[in-house]
């Protein structure tokens, strides 16, 4: 009898996930049901990539392919914990492999953050991405100055789109609501601020040449905050990472550009505060020294003026209900959560990595899932089939997706691969 597999999230990392079962030579068969909560497959591929960032778009080709397999069935917007239960799963699939990501906003923690004007990165890298869940975000970008806490690539990416001309967004996959938005907001500053300083960014050279060379937008570093040089204690691939980011940094702080809009990097400098009284208005900030990796507090501060506050500072996964927690993850072993039940991903390991590193990432779950398994031995889609019959959410097939998104590329502007429905009832009247 065939193996029955549920892998609930159709990002990367499920998908590499569904790729390495079916490309294993363990002798069995697999039937494999990729669930997504969203009609729209392919998690942060869609959802997350800078629109810009072309090349990571189309790392979605290889997974469409894994999705036209025979042995594959795609079971777009049902979502467990509301269309089938943890418990449903565990009772009908022989395998259930969550992938469900690290989709939310972690918290600054400070007074202000609940004021109208602050976003988490999630919020609004989904807004500008068309994501539904964020659709009618409508960011307050009124004001002159926005700042961006952290100093990841998110952080980077959020600035970067912030800071484009419209003309620098063409071609690019940015949703037309997001673009009018920002289009006509009246930016003159984006302040980044990292906590720490520019050896322990996360930020990687290639991110960090595309705000050198924007071209309304002039990037202010103070290079007093810019070391010397990498430490030796930090090893190989790591050090020629950070030593090119320095070399970027230097170059950034040797320039004078005179521009219309400034991009203020800020090294050693922590949120405290976020003032206003019925929105945004400002932030309060600490300086930090960086004291065994960390960052302490000096008791200076200082405010700026700004009308929103976007926070790259990472996220956590939420899983369904009945599913271990441990912190921002599933509680899991490498990989293993209990008795045929599995997580790869940021929700097993948390939001690091590029997509590439779920590949060898996923391959390792899929290895223990291999040595755990016999044969098939529950009832599988039909039982499955019959929950959500009775339940009735419209199931998205493959073959349907790929319509809504045929659609998609048929109503895009010149300038833009795609207009992308932006609502679930959008992309269902394709359908129905
Ligand atoms: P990240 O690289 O971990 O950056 C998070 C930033 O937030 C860090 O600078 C961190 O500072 C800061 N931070 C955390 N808590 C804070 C707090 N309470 N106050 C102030 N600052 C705080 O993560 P990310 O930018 O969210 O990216 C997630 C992953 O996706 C990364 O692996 C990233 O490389 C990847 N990604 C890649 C691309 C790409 O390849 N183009 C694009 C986007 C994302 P500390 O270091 O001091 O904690």
């Amino acid at each position: 009898m065939s193996v029955s597999v549920a892998v609930i999230g159709s990002g990367p990392a499920g998908m590499y996930a569904v790729d390495g079962l079916l490309k294993s030579e363990s002798g069995h068969d697999f039937e494999i049901d990729v669930i997504d909560r969203l009609p729209s497959p392919f998690g942060l591929i869609r959802a997350g990539v800078a629109p810009d960032h072309f090349k990571t778009r189309n790392t979605a080709r290889q997974f469409m392919r894994t999705l036209d397999e025979e042995a594959v069935r795609y079971l777009g917007n049902v979502e467990v914990g509301r269309d089938l239960s943890y418990e449903e799963l565990k009772a009908n699939y022989d395998v259930v492999i969550f992938a469900i990501g690290a989709y939310n906003d972690r918290a600054l923690g400070v007074p202000g953050e609940g004021l109208p004007g602050v976003y988490g990165a999630c919020a609004f890298v989904g807004w500008y991405n068309g994501h539904p869940d964020y659709r009618d975000l409508d960011p307050l970008l009124d004001k002159g100055g926005v700042a961006v806490i952290g100093i990841g690539n998110v952080a980077l990416d959020v600035s970067r789109l912030l800071a484009k001309t419209p003309s620098e967004r063409d071609g690019s996959d940015i949703c037309e609501h997001a673009e009018a938005a920002i289009a006509a907001a009246p930016l003159d500053t984006v302040y980044v601020f990292g906590r720490r300083g520019p050896n322990e960014a996360g930020f990687t050279p290639k991110e960090l040449g595309e705000i050198r060379d924007l071209k309304r937008c002039a990037v202010k570093i103070d290079p007093a905050q810019l070391p010397d040089s990498v430490p030796d204690n930090i090893d190989g691939r790591v050090k020629g990472i950070k030593e090119k980011n320095l070399g970027i940094l230097q170059d950034i702080a040797g320039q004078d550009k005179d521009l219309p809009v400034t991009m203020n990097m800020t090294f050693y400098a922590s949120p405290i505060e976020v003032l206003g009284t019925d929105r945004v208005e400002g932030l309060r900030l600490e300086r930090t020294n960086v004291v065994d990796g960390k960052a302490t507090a000096t008791g200076e501060t200082f405010d700026i003026e700004v009308g929103a506050v976007v926070t790259a500072i990472g996220y956590h996964a939420v899983a369904p209900e009945g599913v271990p927690m441990d912190g921002g993850v599933i509680a899991n072993d490498k990989g293993r959560v209990e008795d045929g039940v599995y997580c790869v991903g940021w929700c097993k390991r948390g939001p690091t990595g590029t997509i590439p590193t779920n590949g060898p990432d996923s391959r390792e779950v899929v290895d223990l899932i291999l040595e755990d398994i016999s044969d098939g031995e529950k009832p599988g889609r039909d039982a499955i089939d019959a929950l959500l019959a009775e339940r009735g959410p419209r199931i998205v097939s493959w073959p349907e997706w790929q319509k809504i998104a045929d659609e998609e590329t048929a109503r895009a502007a010149a300038n833009r691969p795609r207009e992308r429905f932006t609502r679930i009832s959008e992309m269902l009247a394709v359908l129905d």
